[in-house]
C-alpha cells in the first residue's frame, strides 16, 4: 500500500503539497519497519499532515524542523481551527514529529538545533543507545530522556560530578513520587552506563542512586481460621448501625466464597442474596 493511499485524502493531499512530500514513503516505511500497528502509523501519518499543513506558507528550513515542531505544538494547537479531518492529539502530534526528525536525519539532514546544542547531541546519542543497544519501546525512551535532559540543563557537562549528581537527585525527590523516583534512578542509570561503555569513569555515582524502598506487608494468611470466623460473626452488636446489611456482608463472604468485589456488586434483588438471607443467615442474627 502507498503512503498517501493510507490515510484520508484531505490529509493525503496536505502531506502532498508540503516540502516534506519527498520524504512521507521513508517515513511510513520507517514506522513499518519497527512493528508500529497499522492504526498508530496512520495517526502518526495524519499528525505529520496536520503540521505539514500548518506550516504550508511558513517556508522553513528542513533543518529547523525541532523548532518549528514545538511551536506548532506549543502555539498552534492549543488553538487550532482546523477543519476536519485533522489529528489534533499532542501526544500522537509529537511523537510523529520526533520520528519525523530521525527519518531527516538518516536522509542526511541535520538539525540545526542539534547541531550546535552539545545537551541535545548527547541525548541524541544516548536515544540511540537505548534503541539500538537496548531496544527499549519509544514511551520508556522518551521518560529516560526526559530524565537525563533535566540533569544536564543543571551540570557544566555531559559527565555530572558527584555533587551534581546527589543535587539533582535530592531535588528530584522533593517532588516526584516513589514510582517515579525508581523510574528516574532507572534512567540515570541508564545514562551512566553508557558513559561508562564509552570510557568514563562512573564507579562513584552508580552508589548515589539509590532506589527507592519497596517495602512489601508481612504476608496475609490465605483463608481465616474457624476461631477467626465465629469472632468475626459475633461482631455485629444489635445496636450497630446497618446491623443486618455488614452482617448479611460477611455471610455472603463465609457462606458463599464470594470475592470482595462481587460482594460489593450485589443489590437487593439478587437472587444469591435473597437466597442467603431467607436462609440460615437470617435465622442466626434474628
Ligand atoms: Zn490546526
Amino acid at each position: 500500500m502507498d503512503a498517501f493511499d493510507s490515510i484520508h485524502p484531505v490529509p493525503a493531499a496536505w502531506l502532498r503539497a508540503s516540502a516534506l512530500a519527498p520524504y512521507v514513503p521513508v517515513y511510513w516505511c520507517h514506522l513499518v519497519e519497527r512493528c508500529y500497528a497499522p492504526g498508530t502509523v496512520r495517526m502518526y501519518l495524519c499528525g505529520v499532515a496536520h503540521f505539514a499543513r500548518w506550516s504550508r506558507r511558513r517556508r522553513f528550513d528542513l533543518g529547523h524542523l525541532r523548532r518549528e515542531a514545538d511551536r506548532f505544538l506549543d502555539e498552534h494547537l492549543p488553538q487550532c481551527a482546523c477543519r476536519y479531518p485533522v489529528q489534533r492529539c499532542r501526544h500522537q502530534i509529537r511523537a510523529a514529529l520526533r520520528q519525523l526528525q530521525a527519518v531527516l536525519a538518516d536522509a542526511g539532514i541535520e538539525s540545526d538545533d542539534h547541531r550546535f546544542d552539545p545537551i541535545e547531541v548527547e541525548l541524541r546519542r544516548f536515544d540511540e543507545h537505548m534503541l539500538q543497544a537496548k531496544g527499549l519501546a519509544e514511551n520508556t525512551r522518551i521518560r529516560r530522556l526526559s530524565v537525563v535532559r533535566s540533569m544536564l540543563n543543571q551540570t557544566a557537562s555531559a559527565m555530572p560530578t558527584a555533587g551534581e549528581l546527589r543535587h539533582f537527585i535530592a531535588q528530584e525527590l522533593t517532588r516526584i513520587c516513589p514510582a517515579s523516583a525508581g523510574s528516574m534512578a532507572t534512567a540515570l542509570r541508564s545514562y551512566l552506563r553508557l558513559r561508562a561503555f564509552e570510557g568514563d569513569r562512573v564507579e562513584h555515582l552508580l552508589p548515589l542512586i539509590a532506589s527507592p524502598a519497596c517495602w512489601r506487608f508481612a504476608p496475609l494468611p490465605q483463608t481465616l481460621s474457624r476461631a477467626d470466623v465465629e469472632r468475626l460473626l459475633d461482631a455485629f452488636p444489635p445496636g450497630l448501625p446497618s446491623r443486618l446489611r455488614s452482617y448479611a456482608i460477611v455471610r455472603c463472604l463465609v457462606d458463599l466464597g464470594l470475592r470482595t468485589r462481587s460482594c460489593k456488586s450485589q443489590r437487593p434483588c439478587n437472587s444469591e442474596l435473597n437466597m442467603m438471607l431467607s436462609a440460615s443467615s437470617i435465622r442466626q442474627i434474628s
